[in-house]
């Protein structure tokens, strides 16, 4: 029996390289940087450039128009934040050299509440991050991306929910309190997320 991965059929043979949230805002000059954020953008970059194996490589941003109390003029770095990532402005595009022609696909997320996991966002055509790699037979993903602490943290331990058997390459990553990153290590073992140097 064939399987083709756009009948449905169960072939999750293939795997992919998450890049989550790798943007303008959260690179220096941002107006919420994480240090570290362009050096990830640009070894990224160079990742891609090279024979590195993934069968589909794709992007998640976020993604704001009104996010209601995840915006403060008074942000605590915990649950709330300077504006950031708004929809159609320059801070929302992915960091350079990082392009989204880089991508098979990009998944925009947080419109209007604040989306930490990439599994919250949707493509152009509105389909899911969970849809689109189950409808192209992505059964193993990789994540990298920014900011280690929320996003890449909430987006793969989405992705073991998912039974997609994360892996966070951790040295392509950058944090926004590098200080609690071991919370953030604990939770992934625990929730079954493998971290590798990368
Ligand atoms: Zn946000």
């Amino acid at each position: 029996m064939s399987t083709c991965p756009e009948s449905g059929e169960q072939d999750r043979s293939r795997r992919a390289l998450v890049v989550v949230d790798t943007q303008n805002d959260f690179c220096e000059g941002g107006s919420l940087a994480v240090a570290g954020g362009l050096a990830v953008a640009a070894r990224v970059k160079e990742l891609l450039g090279t024979d590195h194996g993934y069968d589909l490589v794709v992007a998640t941003r976020d993604h704001h128009i009104d996010p209601g109390s995840h915006f403060s003029s008074h942000p605590d770095y915990v649950d709330s934040w300077p504006p950031h990532c708004v929809a159609g402005t320059e801070g929302a595009e992915l960091a350079p050299p990082l392009a989204v022609d880089d991508f098979d696909a990009v998944f925009d997320k947080g419109e209007y509440a604040a989306a930490y996991s990439g599994f919250e966002g949707h493509d152009a055509e509105g389909t899911g991050l969970g849809a689109w790699l189950g409808a192209h037979g992505v059964g193993q993903v990789d994540l990298c991306g920014i900011a280690t602490d929320y996003c890449v943290r909430a987006t793969a331990l989405d992705a073991a929910a998912a039974g997609l058997s994360p892996v966070v390459l951790v040295g392509l990553t950058a944090a926004v309190a590098p200080e609690r990153v071991g919370d953030t290590l604990d939770a992934w073992r625990s929730g079954g997320v493998t971290v590798r140097e990368g």
